[in-house]
C-alpha cells in the first residue's frame, strides 16, 4: 500500500516515572521519523527497548527479566537496555549478555544513531555516561504529541538533581539539574495543545529547580506566569511533584490567580521525624511541612494534596514511625505514595546502620498504605455533592465515560449532547463507583 511503513518493528516497555514516559514518547517520535514501526511489547518485534528505572531496587530488578523475555520472544532481535538502570548497572547487563545495546543517560537520546551500529549480546554497544554527573546541557527532546495516546500529555521541562538525599541514586544517574529554556517550553505547550491534549503535566526530576541553571536564573513561578501570558493557555496544566521548600508564597499566589492550573499538589514528605529527615538530608522539618499543607488546604479547599512517604529508613525507631503516622493522620492529605526503604548502591544511606528489613519493613509499609487508603476514601467522600472539573479520558462502555478531575480523582459520568472529549466538563458528584466517584454532567441536571 502506498505510504505503508514496512520498516523494522520496535517495541518499548517503559518503567518508572513520568519523565521516562515523556522520553519514551520522544523515542517513538524519532523512531517513526526514521522509518521504524512501533508495535506492542507483547508482539514479535525486530527491536525491543526496555526504558528502565533505578529509583528502587525493585524497579532495577524488573529490567533484567524483561530483557530476557524480549530475547525469548525473538532471539534475533536487537535488545536495548536504556535509561537509569542501564546507566547504573550497564556493565552488569553487559557481563550477563542481556542486551545488544546499553544506552544510559544521556546516551539514549542518540537512540537512532546507536541503532545503526551493530551490537551483539557478546559485544554490546555501550553508551554510558563516562563520569557521574557530566551531563551539562538539557537534552532537547521535543514531541509533537504523546504517542501513548493519552488525553493528558506529560511535558518534561527539567532533568537531573543536585540534592543528593541520602537514600536516592537519581543524582548519579540523571546528572546535574538542568532546564528546558522558557521559549521552548512555551513552544511545546502550544504544540501539545495543537495535538488536542486537554491537559499538560509539567514534569521533571526535581521540578521545583526549573530555571535555576538558566542565565539569568528563573523560577517555576516565572514560568507559570509566562505560560499564562505567552499565548493561549492549555485547558488544564498540572504540576507534578514539588519539594516542600520550593512551594513558596509566590508560587501559591501564581497558582491562585490561574484557575486552569489543577488543584492538585504532590509534596513529598518522606518522614515526619526531624532526626530521620536530617539523616535523609531533606532540608525541611515537619513543622514547615505541616504549615505548607495547612496553607495549601486553606487557599484551595478541595484540592488534592498527596505525599510520598519513605518508611523503614535505617535507624527509624518504632516511636519515630508512630510519630510519622500520627503526623500524617492529622494533615489534610488526600493520598500517600508509600515506599519501603530500598538500599541503592552509590547512595549514602545504603551503608547506614540500623537497617529495617523483612516482615517489619513490610508491616510499616502496610500500615502506611492502609492509612493512605483511609485518607483517599475520606477525601473522595468530602467531594460528594460538589461539582468537579473533569477531563474525559476513555469511554468504558457505550455512553459511560471516565475522566480525571482537576483535583486528581477518577470520575465516571454520562456525557451530555454537546460533549467534546478533550475539553473539561463540570460533573456533579453523587456517589461512589467502586473506589472512584460517579456523577452527572452539570448542564444535564
Ligand atoms: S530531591 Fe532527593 S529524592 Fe528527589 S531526585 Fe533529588 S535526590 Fe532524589
Amino acid at each position: 500500500m502506498p505510504g505503508e511503513n514496512n520498516g523494522p518493528t520496535v517495541a518499548i516497555e517503559t518503567l518508572g516515572c513520568k519523565v521516562n514516559q515523556y522520553e519514551t514518547s520522544y523515542f517513538l517520535e524519532v523512531l517513526k521519523q526514521a522509518g521504524y514501526r512501533p508495535v506492542s511489547f507483547r508482539e514479535h518485534a525486530d527491536i525491543y527497548i526496555i526504558h528502565s528505572c533505578a529509583v528502587t531496587a525493585k524497579a532495577g530488578a524488573q529490567t533484567r527479566p524483561l530483557l530476557r523475555r524480549a530475547r525469548r520472544a525473538n532471539p534475533h532481535a536487537r535488545i536495548v537496555a536504556a535509561g537509569c538502570y542501564a546507566q547504573l548497572d550497564g556493565n552488569r547487563i553487559a557481563r550477563e549478555g542481556l542486551a545488544t545495546h546499553i544506552l544510559g543517560n544521556p546516551g539514549k537520546f542518540d537512540l537512532i544513531e546507536w541503532l545503526r551500529r551493530p551490537g551483539s549480546f557478546a559485544q554490546p554497544c555501550l553508551a554510558l555516561d563516562p563520569g557521574p554527573r557530566c551531563h551539562a546541557e538539557f537534552e532537547i527532546s521535543p514531541v509533537s504529541r504523546m504517542h501513548t495516546g493519552r488525553t493528558r500529555a506529560v511535558l518534561k521541562i527539567q532533568d537531573g538533581c543536585d540534592s543528593f538525599c541520602s537514600y536516592c541514586v537519581v543524582p548519579l544517574v540523571r546528572g546535574k539539574s538542568r532546564s528546558l529554556a522558557p521559549a521552548l517550553v512555551l513552544e511545546q505547550v502550544q504544540e501539545l495543545m495543537k495535538a488536542g491534549h486537554g491537559e499538560i503535566v509539567l514534569t521533571g526530576i526535581h521540578l521545583g529547580k526549573w530555571g535555576k541553571d538558566l542565565l539569568p536564573a528563573q523560577s517555576l513561578s516565572d514560568l507559570l506566569e509566562m505560560i499564562a501570558s505567552g499565548g493561549p493557555q492549555p485547558p488544564r496544566l498540572r504540576l507534578s511533584s514539588i519539594e516542600p521548600e520550593e512551594f513558596d508564597s509566590r508560587m501559591l499566589e501564581v497558582v491562585s490567580s490561574a484557575p486552569w492550573i489543577c488543584r492538585h499538589f504532590h509534596i513529598p514528605l518522606q518522614s515526619a521525624d526531624p532526626v530521620i529527615l536530617a539523616r535523609m538530608r531533606r532540608p525541611y522539618g515537619p513543622e514547615y511541612y505541616a504549615d505548607l499543607v495547612g496553607r495549601l488546604h486553606a487557599a484551595f479547599p478541595g484540592a488534592a494534596i498527596g505525599a510520598d512517604v519513605l518508611t523503614g529508613f535505617p535507624g527509624e525507631s518504632e516511636k519515630q514511625f508512630e510519630n510519622t503516622l500520627a503526623f500524617i493522620e492529622k494533615l489534610p492529605l488526600s493520598y500517600l505514595h508509600v515506599f519501603p526503604f530500598s538500599p541503592r548502591p552509590g547512595a549514602a544511606a545504603a551503608d547506614f546502620p540500623g537497617r529495617i528489613e523483612g516482615d517489619e519493613l513490610k508491616r510499616r509499609a502496610a500500615v502506611l498504605q492502609a492509612l493512605g487508603r483511609r485518607k483517599k476514601r475520606a477525601f473522595r467522600e468530602s467531594l460528594i455533592g460538589q461539582c468537579l472539573d473533569v477531563l474525559a479520558e476513555s469511554e468504558v462502555r457505550p455512553g459511560l465515560w471516565e475522566g480525571l478531575s482537576s483535583n486528581y480523582v477518577k470520575v465516571f459520568f454520562h456525557p451530555g449532547e454537546d460533549f467534546c472529549p478533550g475539553k473539561p466538563v463540570l460533573v456533579k458528584v453523587n456517589g461512589f463507583r467502586g473506589e472512584d466517584l460517579a456523577g452527572t454532567v452539570k448542564s444535564e441536571e
